[in-house]
């Protein structure tokens, strides 16, 4: 079975799980198809299709018959080699936290995007929670194997300054 509203799009982690609320399959649908009407609110890209894009943001758009850039704005027909240029992408459309914090599911703080935007917008993010990942992972190396060898020491860098003075963090309602 593969038709896209079955797979799951955006997994989320278990240890996130229970920051979402109950009804969280459901929000996400009404976001992402009741009121973003199936596609990306930043670009525009429908979900479910394959479109052809050139690498920038820039993608055609088949129904409108014009191409739009990163933002869903019209531009003009690209020059250039179209063909050797550009390429097809699924588009997939999640359902993302504007805010960076599952736990606030307000609407105003949701928004449909497919993994194009989502992944521009959530960056910082994503680069935090690979950081505290690896750091939850190591300590707990350091909890049952002791510390680290001096030697070949998977050591861990210096905390970003992200982590230090954002006041958006994930964990910061639970302290
Ligand atoms: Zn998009």
């Amino acid at each position: 079975m593969h038709h896209a509203g079955a797979v799951p799009l955006m997994p989320i982690r278990a240890e996130h799980v229970f920051l979402y609320p109950i009804d969280w399959p459901q929000l996400s649908h009404h976001v992402r198809f009741v009121r973003a009407g199936g596609r990306c609110e930043h670009c525009g890209r429908p979900h479910g299709e394959r479109v052809f894009h050139l690498g920038d943001g820039r993608w055609w758009d088949r129904g409108r018959l014009y191409w739009r850039n990163g933002q869903g704005r019209r531009v003009r027909r690209p020059t250039g080699d179209i063909l050797a240029d550009g390429a097809w992408t699924p588009v997939v459309l999640a359902c993302a936290h504007l805010n960076h914090d599952p736990s606030d599911s307000a609407l105003h703080q949701l928004a449909a995007l497919c993994q194009r935007c989502h992944m521009i917008y959530d960056g910082p993010e994503h680069r935090r929670r690979r950081w505290m990942n690896a750091h939850y992972r190591r300590a707990i190396g350091d909890l049952f194997y002791g510390p680290y060898p001096e030697r070949g020491a998977d050591w861990i860098g210096p905390t970003p300054l992200s982590m230090l003075d954002d006041n958006r963090s994930l964990y910061a309602k639970l302290r």
